[in-house]
Order: structure tokens, then C-alpha cells, then sequence
């Protein structure tokens, strides 16, 4: 079998072409700009380039952006006012906290100053809870992604075996209880987890999100898995042995084109949807 791929970069072009069409019907409705706040604190390029992408997008679906840079040495205190006054302004529907922060800052601490109806990258405890629960709420982007390119392609997801190999706060954890809410029967896998390899024999789906690159070896893929490969290394390398992946697989999401595009998409997607909710209240 030679896998067919899963192509992330046209699924998010619709999701952002429906993003677009609806933010100018908001527009029209509202006369003003659904509105997205950024927040990066320090210097990382990496980081830099992520919020630019992200206020790029922003532009191009005719979301507003705002953008707020403070210096490596801010404290937890002023991020949280910061972060605070956001979540208290009635022009900004959404807050994004550019991670991971600087060592000194409590993450989390920052994270649960976003108030719950703009947490538009799905990161606070309220949105985890009810991602765990299954009630209405905003999804962590990238799993939340994921969860809409198996949509995408048709991918039955009662019954399932789900292998999730990583259990981060962001990714791991909540694509497992997003796909368990599913009614996929869902494993997870992490760095403590003996015979790997047994592990992901069993999947129906395979979800990579380790950030090692080709650590799931193409031999333990089952014949006919959907295979979604969450990490991104450095050489454009996934956590999934892509090739030897293909050849036993029937869906597979390649690296680059596959699940990145679809993390900005989902983050424009609940920003919209926020600044609905909010002209309802
Ligand atoms: P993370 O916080 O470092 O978590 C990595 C997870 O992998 C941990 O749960 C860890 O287990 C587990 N792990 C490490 N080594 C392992 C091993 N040998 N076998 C099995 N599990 C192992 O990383 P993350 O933030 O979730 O990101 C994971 C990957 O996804 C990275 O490549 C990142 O770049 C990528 N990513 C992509 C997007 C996107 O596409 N937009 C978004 C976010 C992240 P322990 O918990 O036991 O330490």
C-alpha cells in the first residue's frame, strides 16, 4: 500500500477561505474587525517568526491584530497585568501568549490570566477542562487541527485505537481527549513508555507529537493506519520515519504541508468565533 497524503495546506486554505468570507460578513454586521492580541515577551527568533506569521494571517482573513513585545526581563507579575488588561478590553477578542516564555516567567501563572472566552489558543485550564469534559469551548489549536484534517478525509474515529505518542499540555494530552471525546479507545505513549514499537502496532491511528525526528519507524506502522505527524525538526523532519510510513499506511500527513498549517488556521477560526460570542453578550 502506498499511503495517500494528507494534504494540511489545502484543508487550512478552506478553513481560512471560510475564516475570510465570515469575518466579512462580522464586519459588515458589527462595523468593526474581530481582533487578535499577541504577546511575546524576549528575543527568540523562532518565536518572532511565529507571532509574524500569525499577524500575516490575521491581515489576509481581515482579522485585526494587535501586538504586545515586552522585554526578556519581565516578570511574572507585569506579564500577568499585561495579559490582564487584555482580557478586560472590550476591543480584543482574542489573546494569544507566544510560548514557551522566557525561564524566570511562570508559564502557567501568565496562561490563566487570558480570560476563558479569549482563550482563542486554547491553553488555560477552563479550556482544558472542557476539552477533557467534552463541552463547548476553545480547542488547543494544533490538536484541534488535527481533529479537523481526519474530519477532512473521512477518517472514522468510533472504535479506533488511537496511539498518541507525547502527552504535553498543548499537544499530547488534549489531541487524546478531543479524539476519546471522539469515542476513539485512546493510548498514550511518552518517554517512560516500554516497547514503544508494540504500542504503535496496535494503532489504527497514529498520532506523533515528540519533536524527535523519525523516532516511529516505518516497520511499526499497521497496514491501512492513518498516520498524523504532529513534530517538526529541524531539516523540515517529522517524528514519523516518513517513507517507510508510506508504503504500509493509507493516510499519512507529511512534513512540512501537513499538520502546520492547520495550527494558524484553528487560531483564526476561534478568534472569529470569540469575537461573535462576545457580540451576542
Ligand atoms: P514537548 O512538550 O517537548 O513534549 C514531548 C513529548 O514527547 C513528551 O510528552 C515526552 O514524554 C515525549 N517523548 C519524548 N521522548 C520520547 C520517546 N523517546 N518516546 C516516547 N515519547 C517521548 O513537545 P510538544 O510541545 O508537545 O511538541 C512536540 C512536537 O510537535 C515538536 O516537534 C513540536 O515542534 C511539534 N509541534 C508542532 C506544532 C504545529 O505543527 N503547529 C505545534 C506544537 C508542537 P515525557 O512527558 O515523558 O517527557
Amino acid at each position: 500500500m502506498t499511503a495517500q497524503i494528507v494534504d494540511g495546506r489545502t484543508v487550512a486554505a478552506q478553513l481560512l477561505d471560510t475564516v475570510t468570507n465570515e469575518t466579512a460578513q462580522f464586519v459588515h454586521q458589527h462595523s468593526r474587525r474581530p481582533c487578535l492580541a499577541t504577546v511575546l515577551v524576549g528575543d527568540d527568533p523562532a518565536s518572532h517568526t511565529y507571532v509574524r506569521m500569525k499577524r500575516n494571517r490575521c491581515t489576509s482573513v481581515g482579522i485585526e491584530s494587535r501586538y504586545v513585545e515586552l522585554p526578556i526581563d519581565t516578570t511574572t507579575t507585569a506579564l500577568i497585568a499585561e495579559i490582564t488588561a487584555l482580557s478586560a478590553d472590550p476591543t480584543v477578542d482574542g489573546i494569544l501568549l507566544q510560548h514557551p516564555v522566557p525561564d524566570h516567567i511562570d508559564e502557567r501563572a501568565a496562561f490563566e490570566a487570558i480570560a476563558p472566552d479569549k482563550d482563542v489558543d486554547g491553553v488555560t485550564m477552563h479550556s482544558f477542562a472542557a476539552m477533557a469534559l467534552n463541552e463547548n469551548g476553545f480547542h488547543s489549536c494544533t490538536p484541534g487541527g488535527i481533529l479537523r484534517l481526519l474530519d477532512a478525509y473521512d477518517v472514522p474515529l468510533a472504535g479506533m485505537h488511537a496511539v498518541v505518542i507525547g502527552r504535553s499540555p498543548i499537544l499530547g494530552k488534549p489531541v487524546g481527549m478531543l479524539l476519546l471525546a471522539r469515542d476513539a479507545t485512546v493510548t498514550y505513549c511518552h518517554s517512560r513508555t516500554r516497547d514503544l514499537a508494540d504500542q504503535v502496532r496496535r494503532a489504527d491511528i497514529v498520532v506523533a507529537a515528540v519533536g524527535h525526528p523519525a523516532l516511529i519507524r516505518g516497520g511499526w506502522i499497521k497496514d491501512g493506519a492513518v498516520v498524523i505527524d504532529a513534530g517538526y525538526n529541524p531539516g523540515n523532519i517529522g517524528d514519523v520515519d516518513y517513507a517507510g510510513a508510506a508504503e504500509r499506511a493509507r493516510l499519512i500527513t507529511p512534513v512540512p504541508g501537513g499538520v502546520g498549517p492547520m495550527t494558524i488556521a484553528v487560531l483564526l477560526e476561534q478568534t472569529l468565533a470569540a469575537a461573535k460570542a462576545a457580540e451576542q453578550r
